[in-house]
């Protein structure tokens, strides 16, 4: 990445009712939902009822299909298929690593191909979600950075990788069968590819449509989102969304931020701070994550941690520090710090009363790991024209 990269984010987004064909019913929030029943046949006075009864299929019971629908009339589910589809993104292939953790790519409209890891842990089970195919943000020490095709996810492509997940984690419960109250998809956290708060509205109603106790259910203090630091969109945030926060802040100077994060030329670090102050408040919610990415040389000097602690005590910040050791990808600009130094910087942290934990990479083996999405990807197209080229094809 070039330090002088732009800030943009001039990114197409793909409009929710295409022309023609029929609707994808999955991504609507409730009001839009009873919109296009309306708009297609289903008499006003019936369409929350309606509502309250497709949305408990799709997100209860995860059903697809809507003759499955039995609590409808069979007349008006056949009207339903007419009009309206069920729809997440394919599954292209799944990897699952030697510690469990799943990497999955899905497709996308366009043929748009995205990444979506869950990380199983003792007794609960964490997605990570993408928010954007690619990212418009050039961070330089992350790899879904430098790729340039960048597409913002529609709502129904991001709740629809959490469907998704529970189709492979056959999570989908029963009717009639007690609840199964130790969930394999406890977490979300939307720390894949892209950067959240620049597809604000979708990410918003998609984590919604998560969290809607008829459905999926998810609590907001399960749902971490994960920003760059879009300082405009933090307070919306905590108001639209109530979710966990956490900030990639990655450096104690604005000089060494606006290279690691260049989106700081824009926000500088104080500002940034300021807004994480206010949004426990504004939230309800709990501790703010700030992750750090521990880089050989860069920001990873005793100094560096003093200076962090210092000014997440003068903003007051409730706060932990997420460490995480640099998974490194092919031409990368930077090394991993050494064990020593990681856990001498945590030990500054600690001694001054913020939880430090060191984040242990995860499925490094399938490239999984943070940071590391899109390379795979890529080198599983290369790696496809190869076979082809050898094979003649
Ligand atoms: N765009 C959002 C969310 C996606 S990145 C954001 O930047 O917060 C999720 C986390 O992985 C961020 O904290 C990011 O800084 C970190 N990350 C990116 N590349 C990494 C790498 N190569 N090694 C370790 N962490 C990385
Ligand atoms: Fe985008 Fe986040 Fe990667 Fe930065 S770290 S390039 S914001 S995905």
């Amino acid at each position: 990445m070039s330090a002088k990269a732009p800030i943009t984010q001039d990114v197409m987004t793909i409009p929710r009712k295409l022309p023609e064909g029929p609707i994808n019913l999955v991504g609507l929030t409730r009001a839009q939902m009873r919109e296009v029943l309306i708009e297609n046949g289903t008499p006003e006075k019936q369409a929350k009822m309606r509502v309250g009864q497709i949305w408990q299929w799709i997100y209860q019971w995860g059903v697809r299909d809507f003759a499955e629908m039995t609590n409808l009339a069979k007349t008006y589910r056949a009207d339903l298929a007419e009009k309206f589809v069920i729809e997440i993104p394919e599954v292209v292939s799944r990897q699952v690593s030697e510690d469990g953790t799943r990497k999955y790519l899905v497709r996308i409209a366009g043929g748009h191909e995205v990444e979506v890891v869950y990380i199983p842990e003792e007794g609960r089970g964490t997605l990570c979600v993408s928010s954007q195919v690619g990212c418009t943000l050039t961070c330089s020490f992350c790899h879904t950075g430098t790729q340039k095709l960048v597409r913002n996810l529609t709502s129904a492509e991001i709740v629809g990788q959490i469907m998704m997940a529970r189709d492979d984690l056959e999570e989908w419960p029963v009717p009639g069968e007690p609840k199964d109250e130790t969930r394999l998809l406890s977490n979300i956290v939307l720390m894949g590819m892209g950067e959240p708060l620049y597809n604000f509205d979708n990410v918003r109603d998609a984590m919604k449509i998560a969290m809607d106790p008829e459905g999926i259910s998810l609590s907001r203090r399960r749902i971490t989102l994960s920003t760059s630091g879009v300082v405009p969109e933090i307070a919306r945030t905590a108001e639209e969304i109530g979710c966990l926060l956490a900030i990639s802040f990655h450096a104690t100077t604005d000089e060494t931020r606006d290279i690691l994060v260049p989106i700081n030329k824009r926000w500088k670090i104080k500002e940034l701070l300021q807004a994480l102050a206010d949004y426990p408040r504004a939230s309800n919610s709990e501790r703010i994550t700030f992750e750090y990415v521990m880089l050989e040389g860069v920001n990873d000097t005793k100094e560096d941690a003093h200076r962090l602690i210092e000014l997440i005590k003068e903003y007051n910040i409730p706060a932990k520090i997420n460490l995480i050791p640099f998974n490194e990808w092919p031409g990368a600009p930077y090394k991993r710090s050494s064990g020593n130094r990681i856990h001498a910087f945590a030990d500054i942290i600690y001694k001054a009363g913020y939880a430090s934990p060191i984040r242990t990479p995860r499925g490094e083996d399938i490239m999984a790991a943070c940071g590391q999405l899109k390379s795979a990807t890529e080198r599983a197209r290369k790696s496809r024209k190869q076979i082809e080229a050898e094979a003649g094809l």
